[in-house]
Formats: C-alpha cells, sequence, structure tokens
C-alpha cells in the first residue's frame, strides 16, 4: 500500500511550498523510493488553462495534454520523471465531477452536501495515483494557506483520510513562517502558533513543520515551536533561504526531513541519498567558467513565474555549458524599429517566448529580424516561432502584410493559420492542441546535430501552425521545415541552416528540461550563444589589432 504526505502552508503564501514538497520526494527518489507529487488547488477553475499569467505565472502541460500548476514543472524538474492529469486537482474539477454524477442520478435522490460527497471526491482524487501501484509514496501538495475558507475541505480529506488509514500512512508535513523582527532581533514562532492552532479547529495537527527562515533557528525556537504545536522536537525542521532552489534538496538532507518523514511512515531508510549527478549538476551551476546574455523577449516579463520553465531550462542548459546564463528581460511590447539595435546589442541570444494575442507581436518580430540579420543565435518558442515565419514572410519572401490569422484575419498572406481541427471550437478551456506528440526531424539538421536523433516527443499547447501550403516558397528561399509530425505533416520545427543558430518549434521544450535530463535545443542554444560570443570577441580584438 503507498504511503501519503501532504504538504500544507500556514501564515503566507509563496514560501515554497512546491520546491519543499519536491526537495523531500527528490530525497525519498534518491533513496531508492517510488514517489510522485500531486497538487491540489483550491480555486473554482477547473484548470489554470484558461487563467492569465499575470493571475497564475505559466501553465505547465504535462504529457497527455493537462493545463497544469506550474509547481508541476517543479516536480518535473527535480524528479526527471513525467506527472499527468491525475497529478493536479482543482476544486473546480471536483465540483465538476460531483455535480455531473448529481446530474446522473448517481447519488439516489440524497441531498448533496460538502460532507461527504465533495471530501469524499477530494479522497478518492487523493487516493487515485495510488491504485496504479506504482509509488511508494504519494505527496500531495494542498495549495493555499491554512485558514482560507476554500481550503476547508481538503483539510477535512486529509483529517478523514487519517483516521481511516492511520497515522503512520498518512503523514501532514506543515510548512510556516517564523519571521525574523530586526528591530527586536528576534525570531517570532505566533504566526505559527496561530496556523497550527487554525489547523487543530478543523481537527488535523501537522506530523512534521518545516520553518522558512531568513535567520538561522536555534535550538531554544525548536523546542518552543514543538512545545506548542504538539510535535516531536527532531520535527521541527529549519528551511533557510536558498541560494537557488537547487540547494533546497541538500538542506533538507542535512535537517533530516527525509529520515524523520520514513521514521513516521514506519517506512526503512533504505541507504543514504544518492544525489551523485544532482551534486555535479549543483558543482557546475555554481562554478562557471564562462557568462552568457540572454534577451528573453516577451509580453509578461515582468511577472517572472510567467516563463518558468524556460528561466529553468536555461539554469539546466547553463550548468552542462558550465556557463553562467544572465536573462535579459526585454518587454515586446516596448520594442520597434527604432529602439531595436540599442535593446538587442551586445546579446548573445534572443529568445522569442510563447504568447496568445496581438500585443507585442511587432516587437517579437523586430527582435526576430535583429537576430537573423546580424548573426545572433535566435531560438522561438511556440508563438516565437510562428513569428520568425512572419518575419521570413514580410522581409525575406516580400509577402506585405504576412500575418498569423490569430492576429490579423483577413492578411493577404496567412502564414501562420488555424488549424482545421481548431475552427469550429467555441469551448476555451482544455481544447488546443495539448500534450505530447510525435516529431521526425530531418537528418541533415541543426536540429538533428542538437538532438542527435531522428524521432522526438514533445509537448504542445497552441491552435495555430505553420501553413503548409506556403511550405515551397519558404524552402525556396532558405527557411527549412525540418521537423514535422509524421502523422499530420504538421511544422514542428523550421530552422535557417545559414545561420549560427536560428531555430523555431511549435512545441515548447521548456516542458521537458529538467536537472538531470536537459533540454538538448537549450544546450545546444546555450553553446551557440557561447561560440557567438567568442566570435565577436575574437573580431573585436583582430579589428583592434589592425588599428
Ligand atoms: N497563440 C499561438 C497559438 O495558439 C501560440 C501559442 C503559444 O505560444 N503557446 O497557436
Amino acid at each position: 500500500m503507498a504511503k501519503y504526505i501532504f504538504v500544507t502552508g500556514g501564515v503566507t503564501s509563496s514560501l515554497g511550498k512546491g520546491i519543499i514538497a519536491a526537495s523531500l520526494a527528490k530525497l525519498l527518489q534518491a533513496r531508492g523510493f517510488k514517489v510522485t507529487i500531486q497538487k491540489m488547488d483550491p480555486y473554482i477553475n477547473i484548470d489554470p488553462g484558461t487563467l492569465n499569467p499575470y493571475e497564475h505565472g505559466e501553465c505547465y502541460v504535462t504529457d497527455d495534454g493537462a493545463e497544469t500548476d506550474l509547481d508541476l514543472g517543479h516536480y518535473e524538474r527535480f524528479l526527471s520523471t513525467p506527472t499527468s492529469q491525475a497529478n493536479n486537482v482543482t476544486t473546480g474539477r471536483i465540483y465538476q465531477t460531483v455535480i455531473n454524477k448529481e446530474r446522473e442520478g448517481a447519488y439516489l435522490g440524497k441531498t448533496v452536501q460538502v460532507i461527504p460527497h465533495i471530501t469524499d471526491e477530494i479522497k478518492r482524487r487523493m487516493t487515485l495515483l495510488a491504485s496504479k501501484n506504482e509509488y511508494d509514496i504519494i505527496i500531495t501538495e494542498i495549495g493555499g494557506t491554512i485558514g482560507d475558507i476554500e481550503s476547508l475541505p481538503y483539510v477535512e480529506a486529509i483529517r478523514q483520510l487519517q483516521w481511516e488509514n492511520g497515522k503512520e500512512n498518512c503523514l501532514v508535513v506543515h510548512l510556516t513562517l517564523i519571521p525574523y523582527l530586526k528591530a527586536a532581533k528576534e525570531l517570532k514562532t505566533k504566526p505559527t502558533q496561530h496556523s497550527v492552532k487554525l489547523m487543530n479547529e478543523n481537527g488535523l495537527s501537522p506530523d512534521i513543520i518545516v520553518c522558512r527562515t531568513e535567520e538561522p533557528i536555534n535550538g531554544d525556537i525548536k523546542r518552543k515551536i514543538a512545545l506548542f504545536c504538539n510535535v516531536t522536537v527532531d520535527a521541527v525542521i529549519e528551511a533557510a533561504d536558498a541560494e537557488t532552489i537547487y540547494d533546497v534538496p541538500l538542506h533538507m538532507m542535512q535537517e533530516s526531513l527525509d529520515v524523520i518523514c520514513l521514521e513516521k511512515l514506519k517506512m526503512p531508510l533504505r541507504h543514504e541519498p544518492d544525489l551523485k549527478r544532482w551534486k555535479e549538476f549543483l558543482f557546475k551551476l555554481k562554478n562557471p567558467k564562462s557568462k552568457v546574455t540572454i534577451g528573453l523577449v516577451g509580453k509578461y516579463v515582468e511577472l517572472q513565474d510567467a516563463y518558468k520553465s524556460i528561466l529553468e531550462a536555461f539554469v539546466h542548459a547553463g550548468a552542462v555549458n558550465e556557463c553562467k546564463v544572465e536573462v535579459k528581460n526585454i518587454h515586446s511590447e516596448y520594442l520597434d524599429k527604432e529602439n531595436v539595435k540599442s535593446s538587442l546589442s551586445g546579446l548573445d541570444g534572443i529568445l522569442v517566448a510563447p504568447g496568445f494575442g496581438n500585443r507585442g507581436i511587432e516587437g517579437k518580430i523586430e527582435a526576430i529580424k535583429y537576430a537573423r540579420e546580424n548573426n545572433i543565435p535566435f531560438f522561438g518558442i511556440c508563438l516565437g516561432m510562428q513569428c520568425c515565419v512572419i518575419e521570413y514572410a514580410r522581409n525575406v519572401l516580400g509577402y506585405m502584410g504576412a500575418n498569423s490569422t490569430e492576429m490579423d484575419i483577413h492578411t493577404a498572406y496567412p502564414v501562420i493559420d488555424i488549424m482545421e481541427d481548431q475552427k469550429n471550437i467555441i469551448q476555451m478551456g482544455g481544447t488546443m492542441r495539448l500534450g505530447a506528440y510525435g516529431c521526425e526531424i530531418d537528418v541533415h539538421s541543426k536540429a538533428y546535430e542538437v538532438y542527435g536523433k531522428q524521432y522526438i516527443s514533445e509537448r504542445h499547447r497552441h491552435r495555430w501552425e505553420f501553413n503548409n501550403s506556403f511550405i515551397e516558397q519558404f524552402e525556396n528561399a532558405g527557411m527549412k521545415a525540418v521537423g514535422k509530425n509524421p502523422e499530420t505533416g504538421l511544422v514542428e520545427i523550421v530552422e535557417l541552416p545559414n545561420h549560427p543558430f536560428f531555430i523555431g518549434s511549435q512545441f515548447h521544450p521548456e516542458l521537458k528540461s529538467t536537472v538531470e535530463n536537459p533540454h538538448p535545443l537549450f544546450v545546444g542554444f546555450i553553446k551557440a550563444a557561447i561560440i557567438s560570443q567568442s566570435e565577436k570577441k575574437n573580431k573585436t580584438s583582430l579589428e583592434a589589432g589592425m588599428n
């Protein structure tokens, strides 16, 4: 039988529950246990697919096409194992299931209520992954903060599961904040005591308390928290601010979070966590031999979470190349013909981000033109790829006003067009081309060089595609469609063979980059940026020598 660990949050949001859950999972995995993590989000949306990135950050997509919370990205980046539809549940989905059942008459005339019907459905979802018999431990992160009205049914569901299965099978790890008051020079435990009291009021108590803190917590404070929150002293864990999120598993190992969890779950420790590859990655990350600056051109750049997976993929790809990747945010909305040179000169590479709708499109196209004409390594993802097709059509093929029909329905040159099976869709949520699809790569291409294989599978989230009726014109003019879906012929990768690195992908490679498996396209892009930088330096010193 699988064991359950629930991770709740107290005092405030943004404490990094996802990172703590992922770090704990990593340690347990490194001890040889099969672990998965799921997220329960208490909001009413069915999934975050219809949410604006400003609201909720990036929408993460799984192989099986679920539009999910960005924490699932952390789970995959830490564990290198894929998540699925079942790993993200929202209150909206819980209610949808219960209401559908009510309409089918499945409740046989009973009054449908939060308890037991909603809590039963929550419990069913909490234990769903266990039914596969694939996991030893299932970690469930509960979104929001204890005390929120929305979280109540989840707390009640955990209480019931614990009562049904016993504490040794169901553990509660509570992540809380221990603020440091500068004026008093003191760490304060009261907010934590209050958040545990709130949990107690609902019949649940934490087994382990993880304390986020900016200052080290001494033994006295640990004892105080243990006494007033009714846990053992060794179950009070310090989680100090870390240099990078990838340090957190090692911090948690020092604090024995994995050991105390396993002891409380009455499971064997097996062996010390094997973190060899993880540590190698960290060493390279912290000891770079070079540095490149990459421009991230997008319209949500003021909110870092909107491009979470892209930023993390840069961290992974930088480490393999022993190179520090500095990302310069460039707001596509404010980029134009006049300022493009001053905004982008000095960059070693330019990535044009995914997106939806018209805002910032012309800026993205200007950035691509600049990268193409100045031989700066370029990487376009999804909308970024579509924009590089539009740019080529306008400025190389001479198709004035070429566009995607997403931006201009009446364009004379619809080089990017809506997919046939998307034309009649009116429901917005979960209806894009989502999840993993295969792609066959031309062996005579940069993309093939980068991947080192011909058949790949990547994740998608789009409604528009390269319009294949223009393919010949593009190929004759020099832009090659080097990756295609073998079943439909949909163009997945375009590139310019006579440019140092100019690749656009219709899919989202950033969603599959992990610490232990950095994505080849990102690795190749950073490599190209390093080369481009050193060539630029050589050229300048040569010119200086000639003068
Ligand atoms: N808006 C474009 C489409 O739907 C691109 C989507 C994206 O960048 N994820 O096809």
